[in-house]
Order: C-alpha cells, then structure tokens, then sequence
C-alpha cells in the first residue's frame, strides 16, 4: 500500500506559508510581490497583488509588514493604499516600531502623524482628537 500523497509536496512558502505551489501556481508569492511594489511605491500593482491574495499584514524576517516598508521610504500614497486595502497600523516590528514610529525616525513626520504618531501612548480606541494642545 502506497504511502499517503500529500496535497503538495509538503513544501510551503516561507513568506506566507502558503503550500506550495498549490496555491502559488507561478511559484511567485503573492506578499513577496507586494512588498516588492510598496517598496518601488507602485500603488497599482499593490492593489492587483492583494486582490491576488498577498497577506497584507504579513511581516518579513525583521518584523516588519508593507506598511512599515512604505512608511519607511515615506510614500504617502503606498501608505493610503495598504490602509485602505486593510494594513494594521498597529503592529509592531522586531524593535517594537509601529508603522508610525519607522516613518517618524525615517524623517516623514507629516507621514507619521497621519500614521497615528504621538509622542505619548494613547489608547487603541481613542476617538478623532479636535483641536489642539492648549496647555
Ligand atoms: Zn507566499
């Protein structure tokens, strides 16, 4: 009697752990390819990768997801699309960076203050804050 096959050969990706190639049909990762255009800020090809199934929170080996690679170049309108597309804004890297902390030490702090930065810890459900600091 045969032993059992499996689905795949057994192998999956090491981005997604997706089984391979299964669903990887081209044996291209659809997060890698995603990363791959957030990083050159290309926002079509970041919404065609999602829709082909990239996990959008999908973090590398340093922690850190699309968002954090577009906050980092500063690229606004990457940025915009990965939230908009379902980004988590929260999630920390290896060094304990959110997606607002890299753009802020990265020099983009317009960037990061739309990203949710504030000097202070304030609490996950906070609501709109209007208006300003008087004090
Ligand atoms: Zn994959």
């Amino acid at each position: 009697m045969p032993w059992t096959s499996r689905v795949s050969d057994g192998r999956r990706c090491d981005i997604c752990d997706a089984p391979v190639p299964s669903v990887h049909t081209d044996r291209r990762c659809p997060t890698r390819l995603l990363w791959t255009a957030t990083k050159a800020g290309n926002v079509s090809q970041i919404q065609q990768h999602v829709s082909n199934g990239a996990l959008i929170n999908a973090v590398n080996r340093h922690g850190y997801t699309a968002l954090h690679q577009a906050a980092f170049k500063g690229n606004h309108g990457a940025v915009i699309t990965l939230i908009q597309l379902g980004a988590r804004t929260d999630v920390q890297n290896r060094h304990g960076e959110t997606p607002a902390i890299t753009a802020h030490k990265a020099g983009y702090n317009a960037l990061a203050v739309s990203l949710g930065y504030t000097s202070k810890k304030v609490s996950k459900s906070s609501k709109a804050v209007t208006g300003v600091c008087g004090r």
